[in-house]
């Protein structure tokens, strides 16, 4: 695509900005869109290809299509609520969506590979079209992840880098690894071809009940922006009068984009929903933007109410990640300050699945620590557990070698090689020296 302002053309990696400073957006020729073409298609992602990029060969593992959910608590409410169950793509999360469409078109140009910083859910996903497209795929998370997030990552063989406190600190960390090695960056901060891919869950909902609110929990606010964009569209090619009004769920403890809607002073302390876990959003503008045009608001979610929207879509049957479980809670206050009435069409959007939490919370699984040294002294042969425990060389209880082990073996890093006696010897797997390899 060429830059509307000085002519500069962009072929591989679309960054949000032009060097020019210009903001780069992708159009297609809206006049010639047929929606009626649509419905003779299966439902998915690709169902939308004359508002996606060309790509030469599709990488799919058939995203979107996602089911919409009439909610039982339409009924206390007074009001239709409608759940976006994005739990049912491949990987659990909406971020399929962006996968597909930024795998397939990149493909030409990842010769040694893909990259991504996330904090999770964009990691799990790309590592799983990389390994359909078979091409490698390094993910650059934050120190802190969803434990199930980390093991689809591990399962689908991406290389792993952790780095930094959130996931702003890994989009830099990305960028340059990215340029050293001759990868292809999906990260959507970076590349907002995979943006296109998310904006389809907008024709979806269009296609379904035509909403007039749509609640979406928001981090860096790229699906926010996505879903303006396809409703955008939908205005510009005459299939849509006016756009639904667009609300950005953020927690008390981090809200960058949610308090400058709100006008109150902003907060970016950590907090459980991991994946609003943004502190500086590089989106926040356009994010902004597109609220204040749909004429949206902004709402705040304690971590207690966080809990409760988990419950609440439980009893709907709806096992949601915290990050998307603020939808709930969100909605009632909607509804209790009158700005979503009877007679309106709400959407909730449930972007990730609760599977992906990992039993017990999150998983503080640290790359420096005791683990790491545990893989390393197993990766110069079979050791049992008192032999790793001299090798480590620290004062480190020997109770505690065994909860190591544990959860070494839960994450599928080490196995047992054979027993002698009493001893059990512990070996990598193949994914442990896959790990130990990359670091
Ligand atoms: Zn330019």
């Amino acid at each position: 695509m060429k830059c509307p302002k000085c002519g500069r053309e962009y072929k591989a990696e679309i960054p949000p900005f032009c060097i020019c400073g210009e903001e780069l957006e992708i159009t297609y020729d809206y006049s010639s869109v047929d929606t009626r073409k649509w419905k003779n298609r299966r439902p998915g992602v690709w169902r939308y290809k004359e508002l996606l990029p060309k790509v030469k060969k599709i990488v799919s593992l058939q995203e979107g299509g996602t089911p919409l959910i009439k909610a039982r608590i339409s009924e206390q409410l007074n009001v239709d609520v409608f759940i976006k169950d994005e739990t049912r793509n491949p990987t659990g999360s909406f971020r399929d969506r962006l996968a597909t469409v930024a795998i397939s078109y990149g493909l030409p140009y990842a010769k040694n590979g893909f990259i991504v910083a996330s904090d999770g859910n964009a990691a799990a996903s790309v590592a799983a079209y990389s390994a359909r497209a078979e091409k490698e795929c390094f993910v650059v998370i934050p120190r802190k992840v969803d434990k199930g997030k980390l093991i689809q990552m591990i399962a689908f063989g991406a290389r792993i880098i952790r780095y930094g406190e959130s996931v702003d600190d890994a989009i830099e960390y990305a960028k340059e690894l990215a340029k050293l090695n001759g990868l292809y960056n999906v990260t959507p901060e970076e590349n907002i071809v995979g943006l296109e891919g998310q904006k389809t869950i907008a024709f979806e909902l269009w296609e379904e009940i035509n909403p007039t609110h749509v609640i979406v929990p928001t981090g860096s606010g790229s699906y926010l922006y996505s879903i303006y964009k396809g409703f955008k569209e939908l205005i510009e090619i005459g299939a849509l009068e006016e756009m639904p009004k667009l609300i950005a769920v953020q927690t008390d403890r981090c809200n960058p984009i949610a308090s400058e809607i709100l006008g109150i002073k902003g907060e970016c302390k950590e907090t459980k929903a991991l994946g609003l876990y943004v502190r500086e959003p590089l989106m926040k503008p356009k994010v902004i933007r597109a609220i204040r045009e749909s004429s949206g608001t902004a709402v705040l979610v304690s971590e207690e109410e966080i809990e409760k929207g988990e419950r609440l879509l439980a009893n709907e049957g709806i096992f949601a990640e915290l990050s998307s479980a603020v939808v709930m809670p969100a909605l009632i206050k909607l509804v209790n300050d009158g700005f979503i009435e009877k007679g309106d069409r709400v959407v909730l959007v449930v972007t990730g699945s609760g599977l992906k939490t990992g039993e017990g919370g999150r998983e503080k699984f640290g790359i420096g620590g005791t683990k790491l040294e545990i893989l390393k002294i197993l990766k110069d042969g079979e050791k049992y557990a008192y032999e790793i425990w001299q090798a480590l060389g620290k004062p480190v209880k020997y109770q505690a070698i065994h909860q190591h082990i544990k959860e070494l073996q839960e994450l599928g890093l080490i196995e047992e090689a054979y027993r002698r006696g009493k001893r059990i010897y512990y070996k990598l797997t193949e994914k442990g020296i896959r790990l130990v390899d990359n670091l």
